[in-house]
């Protein structure tokens, strides 16, 4: 760790988000404002799906359902196990490193703080949390997407 990251508060971020190509498509969500989120914060990527043992690329998941948790993948196949491991992983990360904040990307199953898709697989956005943001929050860690960035520069 460089001394000028020892005064900067910590910020868990998404691995896609820094530019890893860690999405379920092999793509990454690289942001614009990484240099400024950079000069600000020390940034700690982290990707709970790939923490969990999920491979590069990998079926599409989504919730099928909050209680009981029960999350698919676009063959039916129950994924709920990877995701509540990648939630406790990225919550353990957190309180290691005494992490308050976390910038994740938007509507993912892990890492969505408003949004996730419905899990009937046609693209329709519904209230809710990923698996991940959803611990976190529980938590007291405040969760950010890309788009409530402004809140964090
Ligand atoms: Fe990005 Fe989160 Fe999906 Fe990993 S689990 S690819 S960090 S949105």
């Amino acid at each position: 760790m460089s001394n000028e990251n020892i005064k900067k508060e910590k910020l868990l971020i998404s691995s896609c988000l820094m530019g890893e190509k860690v999405r379920y498509d092999g793509d990454d969500n690289l942001l614009d404002d990484i240099k400024i989120l950079s000069d600000k914060y020390q940034l700690i990527p982290f990707c709970p799906e790939i923490a969990s043992g999920m491979m590069v690329p990998r079926a599409k998941c989504e919730i099928k359902n909050i209680n009981p948790l029960k999350i698919i993948n676009e063959f039916g196949i129950d994924m709920t196990d990877f995701f509540i491991d990648g939630a406790k992983q990225t919550l353990h990360i957190c309180i290691n490193n005494n992490i308050k904040l976390a910038l994740l990307k938007s509507k993912s199953p892990s890492c969505g703080n408003e949004n996730i898709y419905d899990g009937t697989f046609t693209n329709q956005l519904i209230k809710g949390q990923g698996i991940t943001a959803n611990i976190l929050f529980q938590n007291n860690i405040k969760v950010y997407n890309e788009n409530q960035i402004g809140d964090l520069i």
